[in-house]
């Protein structure tokens, strides 16, 4: 079953939805054009139900199968939200909205999953229900945890749901995947140090604010060198040290620090956030200081379902031919919220030799449509087989 014929027929219609999305990207929750363009095509294409509105701007469609005997239901998922990069492709459909970019390839997984929903419409060969989901807010925004917490999988009776990525630097087209953990549980945390501030001149009269964090910065890297199993993954990353003042002769009284910590284990989850804790209030305590941590849970671990990636990798080698092992991810995937809740899995399907994702040069393959759209495609008709 390698790439069906009618996405090679496709091909040229569904990457024209696809440049036109990346001409008009939106950002988080705010993907209104998107989701109306979204919701047209699927009515248009004769969805038996077309919902919107989840997860405040999601799209859910539905797609019976010509029987329904097997009473299964299998979700489809794409994202459809874009990033604030400033574009640099300098491509004839480059952005046109200052700022906003289609940077992670949002764009094509909308317009591979949009092209699978009009392929089922038409020929409808399988035993059961497919439910095609269009998620905004993938990039921090926890979409899919809001369309999940909309009744997302009890609405539809999801049995089980399949997530789909492009992936620059390897071959276009082709599919890589692992069983168990594979994206990062994201965590945040934002700390606030107090000390004593004055006169830079004077440092014996304040509790230096700035000397203090820096050694809270450099006390965080033993986190993941000292208290971690070094077996395990563990990223802990101060991203942004702020004090109150830009003047060049002032001891600030405060210092504001905010960064990230990536795990893919929940033991190792517990611990970074312990000794962040710890480090941050005892250091801040030597220095005759204090802080106080907000530590905020991110998106969980992204966790694929033993069997269905097993089966999946079946559907991915018939339709490329070749499989390779996907490396362990240290970003998040809040696809991580559906494979929660239901049985699934999560592939990365080749971009080729491009800018990486989150790159101002960054554009989807178009090359890749034909194979991501079989994928899905292949996934519903060897799932639920008709008879
Ligand atoms: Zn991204
Ligand atoms: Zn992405």
């Amino acid at each position: 079953m390698p790439i069906k014929n009618r996405f090679a027929e496709l091909h040229d219609e569904i990457t024209a939805w696809r440049r036109d999305l990346h001409e008009h990207p939106e950002l988080m929750f705010d993907t209104h054009r998107t989701a109306a363009t979204v919701a047209e095509k699927l009515r248009a294409f004769g969805c038996d139900d077309v919902t919107e509105g989840i997860g405040r701007t999601g799209v859910v469609g539905v797609i019976k199968g010509k029987q329904s005997v097997s009473g299964k239901t299998i979700g489809l998922r794409a994202d459809m939200d874009a990033l604030p990069i400033f574009e640099d492709t300098g491509l004839p459909y480059a952005s046109k909205t200052e700022g906003v970019m289609h940077a992670c390839g949002h764009d094509g997984h909308t317009a591979m999953l949009l092209g699978a929903a009009k392929y089922l419409c038409e020929t409808r060969h399988f035993d059961g229900t497919c439910v095609v989901i269009f998620q905004p807010a993938e990039e921090g925004g926890g979409g899919g945890r809001e369309m999940c917490d909309d009744g997302l999988m009890t609405r539809w009776n999801i049995d089980e749901v399949y997530g789909m990525h492009n992936w620059p630097g390897m071959p276009t087209g082709s599919f890589h995947i692992r069983p168990g953990p594979f994206f990062a549980a994201t965590d945040t945390f934002e700390i606030d140090v107090r000390g004593l501030g004055g006169h830079a001149a004077k440092p014996n009269e304040t509790v230096d604010t700035t000397v203090l964090a820096s050694n809270m910065v450099l006390a965080f890297q033993s986190i993941a060198s000292r208290n971690a199993d070094p077996v395990k993954q563990l990223v802990v990353s101060v991203t942004s040290f702020e004090t109150e003042s830009k003047a060049f002769n002032v001891i600030p009284e405060q210092v504001t620090l905010r960064g990230t910590v990536r795990t893919l284990d929940p033991d190792t989850r517990d611990l970074a956030r312990r000794r962040l804790t710890e480090i941050a209030t005892h250091t801040a305590s030597a220095y005759g200081g204090s802080a106080t941590v907000n530590y905020m849970d991110g998106y969980p671990v992204m966790v694929n379902h033993e069997e269905p990636t097993e089966f999946v990798s079946d559907v991915a080698r018939s339709v490329s031919g070749d499989l390779q092992k996907a490396p362990l991810v240290m970003g998040g995937e809040d696809f991580a919220f559906m494979l929660e809740e239901r049985p699934g899995a999560y592939i990365l399907v080749g971009n080729g030799d491009t800018a990486m994702v989150h790159h101002p040069k960054y554009n989807f393959n178009d090359d890749a449509i034909p194979a991501g759209c079989s994928w899905w495609a292949d996934i519903i008709e060897t799932r639920m087989p008709a008879a």
